[in-house]
């Protein structure tokens, strides 16, 4: 349900305002006693006094996601860090049942970093929307470097990840933190959605057009997404009604879709050529003129 706070009038003698926030200090005198330029003298007032508050307002909440977002982070660092000491067996031979447990302690510990990722990310873009750090850079180096990070969640997945970048499309402009984000978003849910033992892959090729793009496709042998949903998931907590017990959070795809609007590209998903569904988002090559 769509919930809409109509602005309140105050300065009537019939309808005195709530008392919070800025206004609670502030001593109105009567309406009757002033004059029309005093009156929208003192509401100019109350409107900036209100704007610094809702500043103030929405900074704290920022800090607050911020802080537990890292905070959470360190913790589980800490508990994957046991888990890998445990099953490496350094301190003990391990039963089957125990090694079973730890390994689903670190699926856990897995799952929860990438929502603190996503959480971390939904702010910095909350906060920081039109700042994102555009320059030449190696998709090849990024990829590579993705790959090594999600490999845990691909053997875990009995999954294939295979990269193909184009000879004309190894750089593109882009700022390596937040489109690795992206990638991170759609391989992880290559992984999540793809075939339990299947191939995901990733292609680099440059597109036509002045100014030049490189385009960036993941494509995964899931069962892939239906033509009426396809906009609708880059929606923020939109999930598809089959996934809804997984475990996502359903910011992934709005967090990519708005990262790629700072980088003046696109992102959207259609059919991979043998089933499953194809991501695809484009990056320019140079810098484009704003
Ligand atoms: P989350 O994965 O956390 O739910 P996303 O925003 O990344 O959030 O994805 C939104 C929804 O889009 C998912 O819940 C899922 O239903 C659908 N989806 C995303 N990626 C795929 C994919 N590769 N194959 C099929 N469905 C997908």
């Amino acid at each position: 349900m769509e919930h809409t706070t109509r602005p309140r009038v105050t300065g009537t003698r019939e309808d005195p305002p709530i008392a919070t926030g800025p206004q609670a200090t502030a001593t109105k005198p009567s309406a009757a006693a002033e004059d029309p330029a005093t009156e929208l003298a003192r509401v100019r007032r109350e409107m900036e006094d209100l704007r610094l508050h809702l500043i103030r307002e929405s900074q704290q909440r920022d800090e607050l996601l911020t802080i537990v977002s890292h905070e959470l982070r360190t913790p589980i660092t800490v508990i994957d860090g046991f888990n890998k000491l445990l099953l490496s067996e350094q301190s003990g031979p391990l039963t089957d049942e125990q090694r079973r447990f730890l390994e689903e302690s670190r699926k856990s510990c897995r799952r929860l970093n990438l929502f603190v990722a996503n959480l971390l990310e939904k702010e910095r873009l909350r906060v920081g929307e039109s700042a994102p750090h555009l320059a030449i850079n190696s998709l090849r180096t990024l990829l590579e470097g993705v790959a090594t990070f999600l490999a845990p969640l691909m053997a875990e997945s009995d999954q294939k990840l295979e990269i193909e970048v184009a000879p004309d499309a190894e750089t593109a402009c882009f700022d390596p933190m937040s489109i690795e984000q992206v990638l991170v978003n759609l391989i992880g849910n290559g992984f999540k959605y793809g075939r339990r033992g299947g191939t995901l892959r990733v292609e680099c090729q440059q597109l036509g057009g002045d100014p030049a793009y490189v385009e960036v496709a993941v494509l995964d042998d899931g069962p892939g997404v239906p033509e009426e949903e396809r906009e609708r998931i880059f929606e923020p907590y939109v999930r598809r009604e089959e996934h809804l017990g997984s475990g996502g959070l359903g910011l992934g795809l709005a967090i990519c879709r708005r990262i790629m609007a700072s980088h003046r590209g696109s992102i959207s998903v259609g059919d991979a050529p043998g089933g499953g569904s194809r991501f695809a988002f484009s990056l320019p090559i140079a810098p484009v003129a704003s």
